[in-house]
């Protein structure tokens, strides 16, 4: 519990929540550290040594990991598809966040590294029917990733391979997919499926104007991670002694957006007529998690239903949108 921990993209949704479970496992020596301003990060805690900075930059990283003994790299450029397909350059430029972070952590003698990967690795042939079987581990190669986004992970991922075996620096990584639940984005472009949907429900409730705008034809296959799933999953790949290559974390509940956008509007309480934008990014045909090697290494996978998650999710983007004031940032 004395050791010091860096938590890089701690403004952002999945790394807020992170800090948010260290400080209750009873961590006193937490660095959060992110680009944005502090009054944009979802979640900022008092006890905490807050920083902004670049970690784009060698310096930044270099202060960053000076003194910590684990870091974890939540720190991207990223978003839904409706960004990385259309900012594939800033996507790719991430590679420089965990490029420098890694050999700042190898100078500085961190004893663990963590790195969030993303689904997006996986070959694109292998996700062009919504019914695809499930991706394992070993479908990433042959190497054709998402443009953009996911090369950048898989190159990445490579480099921590590489700095494990080369320099000794442990590190573990795990191939998110799609998180979502409160505190993370759900407007302004960055948003993924679930917010989005939860946002045009809720918009369309409180307008009285029963439409919704859907991308692609919704029977593009998913699955989604509720957030307590994935940070329990970081935590339990982080201190494991074996999993010491990249391994999936998502829930295995498969659906279409069809079938997410009947939850929401079951949840609200309302139909909405669907208007299909079949030119609008959709991302791959289908894709859903293959836990079987999780399951095999840590004897868990991802359990909170879609339908808890989406609920509570609902809740937390209602309040945003209704009294923001009240329900933004009340952790500050
Ligand atoms: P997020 O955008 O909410 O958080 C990322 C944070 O990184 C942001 O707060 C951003 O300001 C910060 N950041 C970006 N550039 C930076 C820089 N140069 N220096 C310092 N901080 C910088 O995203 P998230 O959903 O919390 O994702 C966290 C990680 O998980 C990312 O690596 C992402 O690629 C990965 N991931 C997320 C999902 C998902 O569904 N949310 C799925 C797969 C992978």
């Amino acid at each position: 519990m004395s050791q010091k921990i860096l938590v890089a993209g701690a403004g952002g949704f999945i790394g807020g929540h992170l800090v948010a479970h260290l400080l209750r496992q009873g961590h006193k020596d937490i660095r959060a550290v992110d680009i944005k301003p502090f009054e944009d990060w979802y979640q900022k805690f008092p006890n905490v040594e807050n920083v902004q900075a670049d970690l784009q930059l060698k310096d930044a990283c270099d202060r960053a990991t000076k003194g910590a003994t684990l870091v974890y790299n939540l720190a991207a450029d990223m978003g839904g598809m409706g960004f990385i397909e259309l900012n594939r350059g800033l996507c790719m430029l991430s590679v420089l966040i965990n490029t420098h972070l890694l050999m700042a952590s190898r100078d500085n003698g961190v004893k663990r590294f963590f790195y969030s990967s993303s689904a997006c690795v996986y070959n694109a042939s292998k996700q062009t029917d919504p019914n695809m079987t499930a991706l394992r581990e070993e479908d990433a190669y042959p190497a054709m990733p998402e443009d953009g986004y996911g090369w950048e992970k898989l190159f990445s991922e490579r480099m921590c391979r590489h700095f494990m075996e080369d320099f000794k620096l442990p590190t573990r990584v795990a191939r998110f997919h799609n998180v979502y639940g409160p505190e993370g984005t759900w407007d302004g472009g960055r948003e993924k499926a679930p917010a989005a949907i939860c946002r045009k429900v809720i918009a369309a409730k409180l307008a009285k104007k029963h439409e919704i705008e859907i991308w692609g034809t919704g029977n593009q296959t998913r699955s989604f991670m509720y957030i307590d799933d994935c940070i329990t999953g970081i935590e339990k790949i982080f201190h494991s002694d074996n999993v010491t290559f990249p391994i999936n974390l998502g829930s295995a509940e498969k659906v279409t957006i069809n079938q997410l956008v009947d939850m929401v509007e079951d949840i609200a309480a309302i139909k909405l007529k669907r208007n299909y934008k079949l030119d609008a990014p959709k991302g791959v045909n289908g894709r859903n998690s293959d836990n079987t090697l999780i399951e095999k290494m840590l004897k868990w996978e991802p359990n909170t239903s879609l339908r808890t998650g989406m609920e509570k999710t609902y809740a937390w983007i209602y309040d945003q949108m209704t009294n923001p004031e009240k329900s933004r940032n009340f952790r500050r």
